[in-house]
């Protein structure tokens, strides 16, 4: 008996020390890419800033390493992920429904966000494999990448361009992003190639553990990709990023950009893009990589897919659109 009304007791002070309305934590999560590419430190940063403010907000964000650009655009489709990164020809294949993704069709949810950094296609050979353009990998062993990464899909572009198959080398790998210096250094493949923001970890340890030059990536079909498509662009890898390649590197490239979908409710995008604008200098000093970002041309370059409500939100707010 003595206990019945003690235990009612504690139970009535338990029920009364729960407030009455616990907003509960919500968990986002952002695809990013290989743990020595740019894209993981795009999320890793996001995410910590996002994180900052989770006592205001309730979010709670997480960025793990992912395969890429296409396995991103997938899961956010599927509904895998809430948020990733994705190179813009991917972006706007996904959107529209057109090459790797003409058997998925047109993803009409998927939003833009924000765009990033420059991500030139690299391609970067052992120096004693004699390879100095890109037309030298025939009959070479090169890793063309894993499958769901940008690189591997943007290099199958360039290939059909060309007028080549897999059979044009010696061996074609598919290992992954953060693999693929350490098989360069252990002469495994003769060369990798990587579409990435610069300076970057991955090619610092492929130009640093031996050496290895960067391929220059030019000729008629380089421009036709570029004259015919707005998400391709001529690029420069600056000379003096890398040991072995004093002179800047002529290449294409893309642009890194960050996408989610009207699966995202508008408070969420809106948070968690304000957490990158509202702390911009933060966001910028988290990688090398990052020192040319400009706020206003993030709100419009590269991207193909209509601008998330959450993001327009925040830059109308803001007059940066
Ligand atoms: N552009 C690469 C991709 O789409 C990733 C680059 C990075 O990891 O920074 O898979």
């Amino acid at each position: 008996m003595r206990c019945l009304t003690k235990c009612l007791l504690v139970l009535a002070g338990l029920v009364v020390a729960v407030p009455a309305a616990v907003a509960e934590d919500k968990f986002v999560t952002i695809g990013t890419g290989g743990q020595t590419g740019v894209y993981y430190v795009v999320g890793q940063s996001i995410c910590k800033l996002v994180n900052r403010g989770t006592k205001t907000h309730n979010i709670k964000c997480t960025a793990p390493s992912t395969g890429g650009s296409v396995a991103n655009l997938n899961a956010i489709r599927a509904g895998e992920q809430d948020m990733g990164v994705a190179q813009s020809d991917w972006q706007y294949h996904a959107y529209n429904g057109t090459d790797k993704f003409s058997d998925a069709g047109a993803n009409k949810a998927l939003r833009a966000v924000f765009s990033v950094h420059q991500e030139p296609f690299t391609v970067i050979a052992r120096t004693d494999s004699g390879i100095k353009t890109f037309d030298d990998l025939k009959g070479k062993r090169v890793n063309v990448g894993n499958p769901g990464s940008g690189q591997r899909g943007t290099m199958e572009v360039l290939m059909a361009a060309k007028g080549w198959s897999m059979d044009d080398f010696k061996l074609a790998s598919e290992l992954k992003s953060a693999e693929q210096a350490q098989a360069l250094c252990d002469n495994k493949v003769d060369a990798i190639v990587f579409t990435v923001g610069h300076p970057n970890g991955s090619i610092q340890e492929a130009t640093t553990s031996c050496d290895a030059i960067i391929v220059p990536v030019t000729g008629s079909a380089v421009h036709k990709l570029v004259s015919e498509n707005a998400y391709y662009a001529k690029a420069k890898i600056p000379g003096g990023m890398y040991k072995g390649s004093d002179s800047d590197v002529e290449t294409f490239g893309v642009g890194a950009t960050f996408v989610s979908s009207t699966n995202s409710d508008t408070d969420t995008i809106y948070t968690v893009v304000a957490a990158v604008f509202d702390n911009f200098d933060r966001f910028k000093r988290l990688h090398p990589a990052f020192a040319n970002l400009d706020p206003k041309a993030m709100t419009k370059n590269n991207l193909s897919a209509p601008l998330h409500d959450g993001a327009a939100k925040y830059f109308k707010e803001k007059g940066m659109m």
